[in-house]
């Protein structure tokens, strides 16, 4: 995968917005067809119903496809994710695909063809040529996302089984049966807060305003803005841990990854106005769909486990609390064994025994590797030099924080 960020130009424009079009009317078409004839139409029936002569023929097709490959994540979200919903949006711009059969490489230049009627779209290409190019608007400008054939699995995978306890502190916490990483979930918090906090801000001051008015509406629409900016850096977070975790456990040679079920927390739940809103916005069931196809991606399997107790059962002797741990320690009450832990990392090992069948039963862990915690650090890329490749992780061995 390369990024290349290629600017602004009235080209781009018209080349997004006619994938646009051809994305809206895929999205409008297909509706209006289960609305007024029940009938789900497939991809090849609109790929021949809208086409576009701006565009070269596979470009278009991808369109079609786009949409319906987010129908198909809806279809498999839906089965863990009551609110998932449907794509429904209409699009004015849309990422412009080139496949293979649209590129030509010549001196230094990539040229994509739009088609016969039109101008291809150049590009400075001092690289390989790619299997596909996507053009996708960042904010500022287009960037062109090039992806090329994917290498065959680099590590064997192993039979070994991963345990995750996701959790509100951290993101999830992973035990593989000598590891464990921790995903730090407390940019995120502090990210989320900010979001609450802005959002009451920003209504308290539309409120004063008179209904509609030109300051009113103003409000509105920045409130819109600056809320929608902190969504998709929350998002950009969670996309990030749960990549790096995965392809941990990958590189450790984890084949099954099995997660803990913590579905019925959210449903059944009311412990005070405050720490319902931490409930609700604790997004498990975005980090579960992120975990599970970035772990499929990879070839593994995926479980959910049932997670009953796996926080306050001893990994060592196999004793179960009769109370709730309290803090972040896990500290066994059986008095000839006191054994001390990070509390999310016992779960994360706990629903690795359940899954495995040898939950609360006494076990050797005096050994356990020191935890690893994966913590995002997004400013890291700014201060390297050009050119050094440098990741947003930051990885650290460092000792259990008890
Ligand atoms: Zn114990």
């Amino acid at each position: 995968m390369r990024r290349v960020k290629i600017g602004k130009t009235v080209q781009l424009d018209e080349l997004a917005r006619e994938c646009g079009r051809l994305y809206s009317q895929t999205v409008v078409s297909f509706w209006r067809t289960v609305r007024k004839k029940g009938i789900w139409l497939k991809p090849s029936h609109l790929m021949r119903w809208h086409t576009s002569d701006k565009l070269h023929a596979h470009t278009a097709d991808a369109c079609v496809q786009a949409f319906f490959a987010s129908l198909k994540s809806w279809r498999a979200r839906r089965k863990t994710d009551p609110d998932a919903h449907p794509p429904r949006r209409r699009r004015s711009y849309f990422r412009i695909e080139y496949k293979s059969t649209a590129m030509r490489h010549k001196d230094g230049k990539l040229i994509l063809s739009n088609g016969k009627a039109h101008a291809p779209l150049v590009l400075e290409w001092p690289w390989e040529t790619p299997k596909t190019v996507v053009i996708h608007w960042t904010g500022e400008q287009y960037e062109a996302l090039a992806t090329y054939q994917v290498q065959a699995q680099a590590h064997p995978l192993g039979e070994k089984v991963a345990g995750i306890d996701l959790g509100e502190i951290h993101a999830a916490v992973s035990h593989d049966g000598t590891e464990t990483h921790i995903l730090n979930g407390r940019f995120l918090r502090s990210k989320r807060q900010y979001q609450n906090k802005l959002k009451a801000k920003l209504s308290s001051m539309i409120d004063t305003k008179k209904r509609g008015s030109r300051r009113r509406k103003k409000l509105v629409r920045s409130k819109q803005k600056q809320l929608k900016k902190l969504k998709t850096q929350v998002k950009d977070i969670e996309h990030k841990q749960t990549t790096q975790l995965i392809s941990t456990l990958h590189q450790a040679g984890v084949q099954t990854v099995v997660i803990g079920d913590v579905r019925a927390i959210r449903h059944d739940l009311d412990v005070g106005s405050k720490n319902n809103q931490k409930l609700h916005q604790w997004s498990h069931g975005n980090i579960r769909h992120m975990l599970t196809y970035k772990a499929q991606r990879y070839g593994m399997d995926v479980a959910l486990q049932e997670e009953a107790y796996s926080s306050r059962t001893c990994p060592k002797c196999g004793h179960r609390r009769k109370s709730k741990v309290q803090g972040r320690v896990f500290r066994c009450t059986n008095k000839r064994c006191g054994w001390t832990w990070h509390r999310d990392g016992v779960g994360a090992y706990n629903i690795r025994q359940k899954y495995r069948g040898e939950f609360g039963i006494p076990h050797v862990v005096a050994d356990m590797a020191p935890a690893t915690g994966i913590r995002f650090a997004p400013h890291t890329r700014v201060a390297r030099s050009q050119g050094e490749k440098v990741s947003a992780w930051v990885t650290v061995q460092k000792p259990l924080r008890l």
